[in-house]
């Protein structure tokens, strides 16, 4: 039973690794420019071609379409968006609250445009159950439904143990809460055909490309230049590698597993039928989803993140991190004790000082970006997408602001990391203490969260 690490991820192991598809050949001109193709930078291209069809936009990929995080991640198309709370604070509940809503709309936007483009990418809206197993888990729990509901989530409900194990059997669980705002995908089956259907609108895309520098209306590559008045960067955990932008967003490691098809008997003891997505509310979370060909895939964090803000070539993960998720699937589901992990990876995603998603257009110099949305980017992405369609369309005078450009996360502009070791430092600090929390949250019967992890919120900018 031997465990493939690595190989980008296992979604690619079920579906291969597509065709190239041509670099760049040399210089050339467009009306936009699109650094990176993952969910970012393929919805804003498909977007901005279906509301201007004349547009000449190209896309540039250093390895292929869903070589990043959209083509390694849980699978979680959900409702989550980093930073919301940061923005309450900032422009008060209301704005807050119509970000929310917009997310909530997004999921079923995904589905729609998934639906209508053909793309089959095994999506089942299941919403997502969140579990507690201790104490001071549960009390997070019940404050974090009241949060959502406060931010205009009334659809999301309050579980007992009994009514959570009618839905997934997560043993140890006292509570959970539950929302219809979520939906389980394949990752690689939605990055690709979304890939397929900006190509079949007239997007130029260029893979095997990197960009080595974006300056206004310029971006750099090894084989030529394209010019565009917009160049728009969407790179999240890679944008370290970009010349002047090491310390703009840190690259955090998540890593997964998957286990082999599980026989019958196994599911049965599970549950599951509704294949929610799964989640906890330890402070080093997992997620989790239950897989179209009857598996289990499940991620949490491993090592945090590398020295330099280096990122990995092939997804390979360490070994222990293997064991810690191996650990956390038999403690959820002790009749898993016996099962194979075919599968394990990593990738990177992009997390700014202050842990709050933006997307932003400086009108001055025409470059746009969006990201930094730490572990939440499937669903934001597509938000994300259309906010740049509607700030390029404002800019160049097609249109007026939106609901999207008025959203309190448009423009947001942050400090940097600091510099190494200091960057290190912290970021390993940050999860040793979120683990050692964890750990004494899991023996104790106190219903405080830990001090450790409130002590590592505030210092890290989480809090
Ligand atoms: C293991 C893991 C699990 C996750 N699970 C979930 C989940 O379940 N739900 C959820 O909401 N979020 C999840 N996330 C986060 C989510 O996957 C990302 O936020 C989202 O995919 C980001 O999309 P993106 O297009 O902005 O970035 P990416 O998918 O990383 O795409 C960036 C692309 O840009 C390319 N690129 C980078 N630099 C250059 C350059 N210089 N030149 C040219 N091209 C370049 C890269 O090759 C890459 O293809 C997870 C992430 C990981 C790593």
């Amino acid at each position: 039973m031997t465990t493939v690490n690595g190989g980008i991820s296992f979604w690619y192991a079920s579906t291969g690794i597509p065709a190239p598809r041509e670099p760049l050949p040399g210089d050339a001109a467009a009306d936009v420019c699109i650094v990176g193709g993952g969910f970012t930078g393929l919805w804003t291209a498909y977007y901005l071609k279906k509301s201007v069809p004349f547009l000449r936009i190209t896309v540039l990929e250093q390895k292929f379409c869903g070589y990043g995080a959209s083509g390694r991640n849980g699978g979680w198309l959900y409702n989550g968006i980093a930073g919301r709370d940061a923005y309450a604070k900032r422009h008060g509940l209301d704005a807050a609250v119509r970000l929310q809503q917009a997310m909530n709309e997004t999921v079923d936007e995904v589905v729609r445009v998934t639906d209508e483009e053909g793309i089959d990418a095994d999506v089942h809206k299941g919403g997502v159950l969140e579990v507690a197993y201790s104490p001071a888990q549960l009390a997070r729990l019940k404050a974090f439904h009241e949060a959502e509901v406060a931010f205009g989530e009334k659809e999301r409900v309050l579980l007992g143990a009994a009514e959570a194990a009618e839905r997934i059997r997560v043993a140890g669980t006292v509570g959970a809460t539950w929302t219809p705002h979520g939906a389980r995908i394949h990752p690689v089956k939605l990055v690709q055909g979304l890939a397929r259907a900006v190509e079949a609108l007239g997007v130029v895309v260029h893979e095997s490309t990197p960009v080595t520098e974006i300056r206004p209306k310029h971006a750099v590559t090894p084989y030529g230049t394209v010019r565009a008045p917009y160049v728009l960067r969407c790179t999240e955990g890679f944008t370290a590698a970009l010349r002047g932008q090491r310390r703009v967003w840190l690259p955090m490691n998540s890593s997964m597993i998957a286990t082999e098809p599980l026989p019958q008997a196994v599911w049965e003891t599970i549950g599951w039928e509704g294949l929610e997505t799964l989640g906890d509310m330890a402070h080093a979370y997992m997620y989790a989803q239950r897989t179209a060909d009857g598996r289990i895939a499940l991620g949490g964090r491993g090592v945090p993140y590398r020295f330099g803000s280096r990122t990995d070539n092939d997804g390979r993960t360490q070994q222990w991190t293997v064991e810690a998720l191996r650990e956390i699937l038999v403690r959820f589901f002790p009749a898993t004790a016996g099962v194979a992990i075919d599968h394990a990876w990593s990738g990177v995603l992009g997390v700014p000082r202050d842990w709050c998603a933006t997307v932003t257009l400086d009108r001055s110099t025409g470059l746009g970006w969006a990201g930094g949305y730490v572990g939440s980017g499937v669903a934001t992405a597509n938000l994300a997408a259309r906010t740049l369609r509607d700030l390029v369309r404002l800019d160049s005078g097609q249109d007026g602001p939106t609901e999207l450009t008025e959203l309190p996360w448009v423009g947001h502009r942050v400090r940097r990391w600091e510099p190494e070791p200091l960057r290190w430092l912290g970021v390993h600090g940050l999860y040793a203490a979120y683990r050692a929390a964890d750990r004494r949250e899991s023996t104790g019967r106190s219903a405080q969260t830990a001090t450790l992890a409130r002590l590592a919120d505030r210092v890290s900018g989480r809090g």
